[in-house]
């Protein structure tokens, strides 16, 4: 196929192709309607930084199948485990016999992970939500109590236990009152929008931290918590950077109550941030850590890796799942790791993201539609923001759509953040062009 044409010349117009648009239209009467897109694109095929419509337009994609596809789409390395995997084996299930990709999965996460978790044990299973569900289990049984604490802005999965934790909208929690019981959510800190208005995180104190110690006086016994979860940096929250101390500090508290601290870096794990595991940026070693996404390779893999007296506490049959750790999505997250250890990807993702920030920022000297530009590695926030300071949530999802016409995938996070998450492969000269593209549509929303 002869190699198309990016930035595109004149917008395109998406709704006049036929093998697009009778997609979407068979799209509207077969799927639910809760399944909504931010896009107007149907995606025909992907190929490194790029994913092609039916009519065999272009789009860089700074999504990457929300946060996934992190060597890029189709990678050569990954087609090749897939296939090499499906031939071999392509389930055993690990409740019936040992399977070695399930195993060097675990090992490999155990070899790149924080601290003393490099002598852990894991268990994998299916998704983002399931290793969050996973984790809660097994903090509330190793523990033996039943509370545990999260943080608003906060996702961590839509299946009804993760839902008790996820707090970053309520639209999905309407009608869903009476969910898992014994979680407690104080404020997550978002400095730009602080939820106790403080004028900068070098003032506050870390106040937020201040919250979790009251809550742990007036609603969450200490001897009742099982365990605090957060995501190091809030992903479809808005990709809020905490400020520094405050993961710190919660590590702090859950020692001094014998509590675990559970990291949800389901989004934020695996180089997103410039680092295999986000906590890393402020030193901490949780006692469990969850992961999906990126895992698999762009397929559905997640895995719970946690302290051994923790996890084989655990005991046997306790826990499980059909195709948790299958042997195709395992081959093929190994595939995907090995590549971005071997390219120095992490490094790359610092370089790429770091640029895509100082545009914006230089941007915002102009544009004041942008209201911050936030995020570590290739996790980048750009909120905009109306003209009263309030998030420009119609804006943004016009932006969005506009982008598509433009030949640029996007998506949100937050209420109004433009969301940078593409694969970690992309250059800067691709994510650049991007970029200008995105500011001179911004140009015309500049109120
Ligand atoms: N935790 C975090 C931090 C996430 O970002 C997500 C997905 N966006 C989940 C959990 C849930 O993952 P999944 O959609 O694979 O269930």
């Amino acid at each position: 196929m002869t190699d198309i044409e990016w930035p595109p010349r004149q917008p395109f117009h998406m709704a006049d192709d036929a093998a697009s648009v009778k997609l979407i239209q068979r799209d509207h009467a077969a799927v639910a309607a809760a399944i909504y897109r931010y896009t107007d694109i149907a995606f025909q095929r992907g190929k490194g930084v790029y994913l092609y419509d039916f009519e065999g337009r272009k789009y860089l994609d700074f999504v990457a199948g929300i946060a996934t596809m992190n060597v890029g789409h189709c990678h050569p390395a990954v087609v090749a485990a897939i296939c090499d995997q499906a031939r071999t084996l392509i389930h055993g299930a690990c409740h019936v016999g040992y399977m070695e990709p399930y195993v060097e999965m675990l090992e490999t996460l155990k070899a790149i992970a924080p601290g003393d978790l490099q002598n852990g044990k894991g268990i994998l299973v299916n998704s983002g939500s399931e290793a969050v569900e996973t984790g809660i289990k097994l903090a509330r049984y190793v523990t033996n109590r039943p509370m545990i604490l999260a943080f608003t802005d906060s996702f961590h999965g839509r299946t009804m236990g993760a839902l008790a934790l996820t707090a970053s909208s309520t639209l999905y929690r309407q009608r869903l009152a009476g969910l898992l019981t014994g979680v407690y959510h104080t404020p997550y800190p978002y400095c730009y929008r602080c939820p106790l208005k403080h004028d900068s995180p070098d003032t506050c104190g870390l106040a937020c931290l201040n919250l979790v110690e009251k809550a742990l006086q007036t609603v969450v016994p200490p001897e009742d918590l099982a365990g605090i979860i957060v995501e190091p940096i809030a992903g479809e929250g808005g990709y809020i950077v905490p400020p520094d101390g405050f993961l710190q500090g919660l590590r702090e508290i859950c020692d001094r109550h014998g509590a675990l601290l559970i990291a949800d870096e389901v989004q934020t794990g695996l180089g997103r941030t410039g680092k295999m595991f986000a906590v890393e940026h402020w030193g901490v070693v949780p006692d469990v850590i969850c992961l999906a996404k990126a895992l698999g390779g762009g397929l559905p893999l997640g895995a719970v890796l946690g302290r051994t007296n923790l996890v084989d506490a655990w005991p046997p049959a306790a826990q499980g799942t059909t195709f948790g750790g299958n042997p195709i999505a395992c081959r093929a997250g190994l595939a995907s790791l090995r590549i971005i250890q071997e390219e120095g990807l992490l490094a790359h993702a610092v370089e790429v993201g770091d640029t895509i920030q100082s545009r914006f920022r230089r941007a915002q000297e102009k544009l004041a539609i942008i209201g911050d530009v936030r995020g570590k590695g290739l996790m980048v926030a750009v909120e905009l923001i109306n003209a009263d300071g309030s998030p420009a949530g119609e804006i943004i999802k016009a932006v969005i759509r506009e982008m598509g016409t433009n030949g640029v995938a996007l998506t949100k996070c937050g209420t109004s953040a433009l969301r940078f998450a593409p694969p970690l492969i992309i250059t800067r000269e691709q994510a650049g062009k991007g970029v200008e593209l995105i500011i001179k549509v911004l140009q015309r929303y500049q109120w």
